[in-house]
């Protein structure tokens, strides 16, 4: 490290400090309870349901289906077990390959390990973040034959049953010509939308695009139920088999126990559904709270030539879940000096996930060459995105 990395590395958290400075939200993500929280929790405590039953599970799962735009959605206990239960949903089961990107959270491919598929790995490209769709196209392109109504890769024989999208830290993919190539090879899309809740692509909801999708509700997520998910699907086949499945496959009787599958308890509780009730009723003001906040980061690191902050492409309107700082591909040695300094000054800032095919039980998977990912985990910087930091 020289001089000159010092004093750049300490400007940005200079510069990340002056946009945070006045708020007690100095960490990555924080949950906001400002509204109804309380006494949501109070009334399904005070009702006696507390687990599946009651109003809470329902009143939840209506307004995430108007504000996602789907037909049919259904709660769950965590985000990865909405994601397993898309992909079973979508027919994705043992023995298939699953098209992803590397550079997304280890959930994404463990939920594709879980339904006892194979991840294949897709590199992204930096204008999203997200999967690449010219890498995508080249893959099915060389590398698939259609046989017998069936995409297979042809050097491993394996059927590729699904692509997952992932909407990085809330940004969405180019979902027009993902969707296109998707369609043109006959494959299904299951969008991980878990960071992307709020989010539009061409002025419709991220999560919508999809055969079907997954939504996270964890604590450092953009509304929270303290843990928690959703399933979304225009497809009443799909939404049919996700509830029937989620909920252990329990056959209605007034009392015998009855179960036609190998189920799952993924279902989301009352507690966690009441306090996300209170949470998705103020979406819109986190919404316009991240969007000040961007703005103002933007702005901070405009005259800077080392480093820029992330901004999505014209087409999609992102949630700005979190907000990412893309280093000069010269300055990206500084950036763990960053993270050291930053960390003493309890400013929150994160790298992003390791590159998924660089991970011990991902590293003999299929992957394309990964030169965007991997240069991308090397440059990009996360920073405080709570809403209610300005
Ligand atoms: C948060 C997240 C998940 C998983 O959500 P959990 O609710 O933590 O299980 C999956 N994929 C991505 C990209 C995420 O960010």
């Amino acid at each position: 490290m020289s001089e000159r990395d010092a004093l750049v590395a300490r400007e940005v958290v200079s510069r990340l400090e002056r946009v945070v400075a006045g708020s007690e939200r100095r960490g990555l993500h924080e949950p906001v309870f400002s509204g109804n929280e309380v006494s949501y929790l109070r009334d399904a405590v005070n009702s006696g349901y507390v687990s599946t039953a009651g109003e809470f599970v329902k009143r939840f799962e209506d307004s995430l289906r108007e504000i996602i735009g789907v037909s049919e959605v259904f709660a769950t206990s965590s985000g990865t077990a909405a994601l397993e239960l898309a992909l079973i949903g979508s027919g994705v089961g043992p023995g298939d390959e699953v098209i992803l990107p590397s550079f997304t959270f280890v959930a994404t491919a463990n939920a594709v390990s879980h339904v006892g598929a194979d991840p294949h790995f897709v590199d992204i490209d930096s204008v999203t973040l997200g999967i690449s769709p010219s890498r995508l196209r080249e893959l099915l392109d060389q590398q698939t034959t259609f046989t017998d109504g069936l995409v297979l890769n042809s050097l491993t024989g394996k059927r590729i049953a699904a692509i997952v999208p992932m909407h990085t830290f809330g940004s969405p993919v180019n979902l027009r010509e993902l969707m296109e190539i998707a369609r043109e090879f006959r494959v299904p899309v299951v969008e991980d939308a878990a960071e992307a809740l709020g989010s539009n692509f061409g002025g419709r909801p991220a999560g919508s695009f999809g055969l079907a999708s997954a939504i996270s509700f964890n604590g450092n997520k953009i509304v929270t139920t303290g843990g928690g998910g959703l399933v979304a699907t225009n497809d009443s086949d799909v939404g049919t088999l996700v509830r029937h499945l989620g909920s252990t496959a329990k056959v209605p009787h007034p009392y015998h126990f009855i179960h036609d599958r190998v189920g799952f308890n993924y279902r989301m509780p009352a507690l966690n559904a009441a306090l996300g009730l209170a949470q998705v009723e103020r979406l819109d003001h986190f919404l316009e709270s991240k969007a000040r906040l961007h703005q103002q980061y933007v702005e901070a690191f405009s005259d800077f030539d080392e480093a820029r902050v992330f901004e999505a492409p014209p087409a999609s309107s992102p949630n700005h879940w979190l907000n990412a700082l893309v280093f000069e591909p010269s300055w990206a040695h500084v950036r763990d000096l960053v993270c050291e300094i930053a960390a003493r000054e309890n400013v929150g800032v994160r790298p992003p996930w390791n590159p998924l095919h660089r991970l011990p039980m991902y590293a003999d998977m299929q992957a394309t060459e990964m030169s965007v990912t991997t240069e991308m985990f090397e440059r990009v910087l996360t920073v405080p995105s709570s809403a209610g930091i300005v």
